[in-house]
């Protein structure tokens, strides 16, 4: 092992300026590839440090809200061009912090650059309607405010396209933001946000506090000075935040789990469902909110398809993600690996019939990080916890089906209700499973995951507070309408 010579410490962002944590803890941040190997320390901060970081938003709120839409997308153009710039070091410190491959990395970023452009133009498009009055003297239409302040609460696995698509179109819309990233990836956290900081934005427009859930996440949910909480995680977090806020009558935003289903008709291109349905589910480690986690196969193609699987997911490089054949990277944390270990364990347990994989991977290297072998359950039921609960790991559950109808039935059995995909070349099958598939994104012959930018983004039943994030969709959360009427 190499002897790491310099590890650097990163701090908070308030008010303009890096600032270490009051009482000045901080933790590491460890890379799941290889556990000897420090990444950063971040912060453990206080309430204190919360604050302080909400006053600064509160204060710079208002003359951030003075400039035009125009002049607030300029400072995210800036930021975006310098996110660009540093593509290759933020990507390489996301694999390094979380584990995914350098590539997804890479395109992470590079979301992250697009994301920003997107909603620098969005400073200069219309934020409300003229209505027709039935005062023939009267001009009556809507506008649009900001919230306020706005809290961040961000999840490790996208640890640069979540935290700027929530701050993004906060920030063109007129609100500052505190944001708290994950533990598990603040040092990516911090990157992102020493682009902010050099793009020039004004003093306390953007701000960062590093920290436990339960003390700053909280703490978010919680403030009195926060106007609207945006939240990306578990649906057991998100339900306390959404609830904290809810008391106080903050606006609240939760995107959270899935169990998300593909469906293979008989009538489907075996190899390219095969394909969608590795990547789906096993890319990033199955650590997607969108990631395939049941796979429903009627019962005519349902060897083949199988057949066809298990082929393919033996090829497939497990490594560290910084190496550029590996295809999965591990996972994020070590707890993170422990709690799909044990999946694979009540999978068994319950019934399930385990065919490939299923163990920690202890080969070489391998030993020193947080990997897992891709996993391929089938005679999987719908009660078993594999079948309900999400996993976020690169666990596939096989179900046989007689009929895409039965499919339909089977896979809206759940709470979730976040992405769904079919592969089937019928149209009628097509039209049945977008009619009545319960999912915010549904998906045909193509893969459960990837959101793009510019679309909206959100799920059904359990898997979000019912709002969506992304393209236009995210004014209505960001902003408040007022309705004007106006007479000489
Ligand atoms: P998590 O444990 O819920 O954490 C999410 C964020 O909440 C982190 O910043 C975490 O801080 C913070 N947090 C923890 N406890 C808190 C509390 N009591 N009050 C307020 N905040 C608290 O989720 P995760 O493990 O990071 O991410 C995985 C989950 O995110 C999965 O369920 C996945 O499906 C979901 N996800 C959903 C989407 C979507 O758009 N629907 C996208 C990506 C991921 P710490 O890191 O300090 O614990
Ligand atoms: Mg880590």
């Amino acid at each position: 092992m190499a002897v790491q010579t310099e590890i650097k410490t990163y701090l908070n962002y308030i008010n303009g300026t890096w600032v270490a944590p009051v009482g000045e803890k901080f933790e590491p941040s460890v890379n799941p590839a290889n556990r000897n190997d420090i990444v950063g320390y971040v912060p453990r901060s206080m309430l204190e440090d919360l604050n302080a970081a909400v006053a600064a938003a509160k204060q710079a709120q208002k003359l951030w809200w003075k400039r035009s839409g125009v002049e607030r997308g300029e400072y995210l153009y800036k930021a975006a061009h310098i996110l660009e710039q540093r593509l290759q070091d933020i990507a390489e410190t996301m694999t390094r912090e979380m584990g995914k491959t350098l590539a997804e990395s890479k395109a992470e970023t590079m979301r992250g650059v697009h994301i920003l452009r997107y909603y620098a133009g969005e400073g200069a498009r219309k934020i409300g309607d003229v209505i027709p009055s039935s005062d023939s003297e009267g001009l009556l239409f809507t506008t649009r405010v900001p919230l306020g302040v706005v809290g961040v609460i961000s999840p490790w696995n996208f640890p640069v396209a979540i935290p700027i698509w929530k701050m993004a179109p906060a920030l063109v819309y007129g609100n500052t933001v505190v944001l708290k990233p994950a533990s598990e990836t603040a040092v990516t956290a911090a990157k992102v946000i020493e682009c902010f900081h050099e793009a020039g934005f004004p003093k306390g427009v953007v701000n960062m506090v590093c920290g436990s859930g339960s003390v700053i996440g909280q703490g978010i949910a919680n403030h009195p000075d926060i106007d609207g909480v945006t939240f990306t995680g578990s649906n057991t977090v998100g339900k306390q935040v959404g609830r904290a806020a809810f008391e106080r009558g903050a606006k609240y935003q939760l995107e959270m789990g899935g169990k998300n289903p593909v469906i293979v008709a008989k009538d489907a291109d075996l190899d390219l469902a095969v394909e969608g349905t590795i990547s789906g589910g096993l890319r990033s480690t199955g650590q997607k909110c969108t990631a395939t986690s049941r796979v429903f196969i009627e019962r005519e193609v349902y060897e083949l398809f199988k057949e066809k699987l298990l082929e393919r997911v033996k090829q497939l490089k497990i490594g560290n993600g910084i190496d550029a054949d590996t295809w999965m990277g591990p996972c994020a944390s070590e707890s993170q690996l422990n709690t799909v270990l044990s999946y694979i364990e009540k999978g068994k347990a319950e019934g399930a019939k385990l065919i490939y994989g299923g163990n920690r991977c202890t080969e070489g290297e391998l030993a020193n990080g947080f990997y897992v072998e891709p996993t391929i359950f089938e005679d999987v039921e719908l009660h078993m916890t594999i079948a309900r609960e999400e996993i976020f790991g690169p666990v596939l559950a096989l179900i046989q089906v007689e009929s895409v109808e039965e499919a339909i039935e089977l896979a809206n059995d759940t709470e979730y209700g976040l992405s769904a995909s079919i592969y089937t070349k019928n149209i009628g099958n097509i039209l049945e499973f977008i009619k009545d598939i319960e999912a915010g994104l549904v998906k045909v012959n193509a893969e459960t995951a990837g959101v793009e930018y510019q679309a909206p983004f959100g799920g059904m039943k359990q898997s979000s507070s019912h709002s969506r994030e992304q393209g236009q969709a995210a004014i209505e959360f960001f902003t408040t309408i007022k309705t004007v009427f106006v007479k000489a």
